[in-house]
């Protein structure tokens, strides 16, 4: 007999199948039956012609830290996600000595948007080595599912200490390095991720340390996938970093690579195609090469006190190890000013903030004074100023003590060019960051985006081909076996949703972090139900109060 059945639904295999109405069984935590189902079962729940899909599997996220402090990964699962794929671009928890926490907590303060003081209230040490951070996660229950990367800042830390963000490894240093990547591995890692980008900083703008890996170094950690007979290498690169030599990479490892994070950028736009196009070749040539692309405008709300956006500047360097008065002051200075206007004027082929200043807006201004500044433009403010954009920015945030709220859409904002990336054979759902950069976005709701905004309002990809880029095929690319499609013997992993309203809501600013840190939310609309190994965790209300976490830490993996 059947646990559940979920009855008159519009079933979405998550293989890019044509949609059939249907029923679909649970028994055991397990899809026991999808078609006419006939049997008896203890439950059954009428769909009403509602949509059944796989539930979502998001690659890109960062909950390393969150997961000690919240097993439920919020939002995340709310919004449809039952798997998560942590440790991206190489930023993990694990491995870490003990004397290293503060060092380890330091380098994710600004990439993942949360101070260290919510960093240091929230992270649970009970673990030293990437098995034990993996154990400790299954000791304490998840409410869905995980897969962990070996990351490679952690790894460099926990062999070079302070000198990890400073200087080359020795070659005695990268073997230690590799014994880690390997312990990872047998430990159930789903592969090995870094990064490379200049947005990559820690406190103080300190690099993350795998910035400072030389091609020795990164040739020996990637090749261990080789050695280990599976994994997939995840990076996010920086400009200086050829599609090329990740391909050699790729040769050399014969595993999947997965490349991030590539955005649309309108002062450049073509050369995220040309990546890609490189990508394919690379395929062309048997190489599984992907491009970790978004469907979701990058927006970043920011204060002159962690301006992310501009922090991936060479000429913001002199700025990041500076804080009170000395900051304020070279926020005044012109010459400062002036290096990073040149800057910003110059050609790059990746950069965060290309000056657009006519999509930055004042999203809040502490001073009543400055009240009608809201919602104006940086291009407007400065006109009525009488100054330049950059000087308007700066002036107006140290006039109201660097409080100033902005808002700067910054990349992925031309529809025509995402729909071109939606739509690319070597192109990767990914880059939600969900677990990062927590006051700046909050793209966790990605995939109910791409259903409702992509699918339902543009119709740039049909609603089969959506549910396949969020479920089957991150499933395979990953390795992660029996998920990502509707079939029996397939772990129960469901979303219930109603594609004429599928949707993410508007942001939401909460302080619900530990110490009352803020953070951004976009609550679900359309989901009418999430289960994870068959146990349901969100109905239409929302989240349900669970007496059991339902999620599995995954160690095996077929890629
Ligand atoms: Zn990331």
């Amino acid at each position: 007999m059947h646990d559940f059945v979920i009855r008159n639904a519009l079933l979405l295999d998550g293989l890019g199948s044509a949609p059939v109405h249907g029923d679909l069984a649970v028994a055991q935590g397990r899809i026991s039956a999808v078609g006419k189902i006939k049997d008896l079962s203890r439950e059954t729940l009428d769909a009403d012609g509602l949509a059944l899909m796989p539930g979502i599997i998001d690659n890109h996220t960062h909950y390393d830290a969150q997961l000690t402090w919240d097993p439920l990964a919020s939002p995340s699962p709310a919004l449809g996600v039952t798997t998560a794929i942590i440790g991206n671009c190489g930023f993990t928890i694990a491995p870490c000595r003990p004397a290293d926490r503060e060092l380890i907590l330091k380098n994710l303060t600004q990439v993942e948007g949360m101070s260290l003081e919510v960093l240091q209230a929230g992270t649970r040490w009970d673990f030293e080595s990437i098995p034990d951070f993996f154990s400790m996660l299954e000791r304490q229950g998840v409410a869905l599912n995980v897969a962990g990367f070996v990351g490679h800042s952690s790894v460099r830390t926990y062999v070079m200490g302070e000198d990890a963000p400073r200087r080359a490894a020795t070659t005695a240093e990268v073997a230690m390095m590799k014994d880690l990547v390997l312990e990872g591995m047998r430990a159930g890692a789903v592969g090995f991720a870094t990064s490379t980008s200049p947005n990559h900083n820690g406190h103080a703008g300190i690099p993350m340390p795998s910035r400072l890996a030389d091609e020795h170094e990164m040739r020996t950690l990637v090749g261990c996938l080789k050695e280990a007979g599976r994994g997939v290498f995840m990076l996010t690169k920086g400009g200086h970093t050829t599609v090329e030599f990740l391909e050699e990479l790729a040769a050399a490892c014969g595993r999947p690579v997965v490349i991030a994070a590539l955005l649309h950028q309108g002062t450049s736009p073509r050369s995220v195609f040309d990546d890609l196009e490189k990508i394919a070749a690379a395929n062309r040539r048997g190489r599984r090469m992907l491009g970790a692309i978004s469907c979701c405008p990058l927006t970043m709300d920011f204060t002159l006190h962690a301006p992310y956006t501009f922090e991936g500047l060479a000429a913001w360097k002199p700025a990041m190890s500076l804080s009170g008065a000395p900051y304020r002051q070279i926020l005044a200075d012109k010459s400062f000013r002036k290096s990073v206007r040149d800057e910003i004027a110059r050609p790059a082929a990746f950069r965060l903030f290309n000056g657009e200043w006519d999509k930055v807006y004042v999203e809040h201004a502490k001073l009543p004074k400055h009240r009608h500044c809201e919602q104006q433009t940086l291009v407007e403010i400065a006109r009525a100023r009488g100054t330049d954009p950059l000087d308007a920015m700066l002036d107006l945030a140290i006039e109201e003590d660097l409080d100033t709220e902005f808002s700067a859409l910054l990349l992925n904002s031309d529809e025509q060019a995402v729909a071109e990336l939606l739509r690319h054979p070597h192109s990767l759902v990914s880059l939600s960051d969900a677990g990062a950069h927590l006051t700046l976005f909050n793209d966790a709701g990605y995939g109910l985006h791409l259903l409702g905004h992509w699918v339902r309002d543009l119709k740039v990809l049909s609603l089969e081909e959506a549910v396949r880029r969020l479920t089957g095929h991150p499933g395979e690319v990953f390795g992660i076996q029996n998920r990502g499609a509707l079939k029996p013997g397939y772990h129960a992993d469901l979303m219930l949703f109603d594609p004429a309203t599928v949707n993410r809501g508007p942001k939401k600013r909460v302080q619900d972090l530990p110490g009352g840190g803020a953070r951004l939310i976009t609550p679900p609309i359309g989901v009418h139900g999430v289960w994870v190994n068959g146990t349901r965790i969100a109905d239409e209300k929302g989240l349900r109060p669970l007496d059991r976490l339902p999620g599995k830490v995954l160690r095996d993996f077929n890629s």
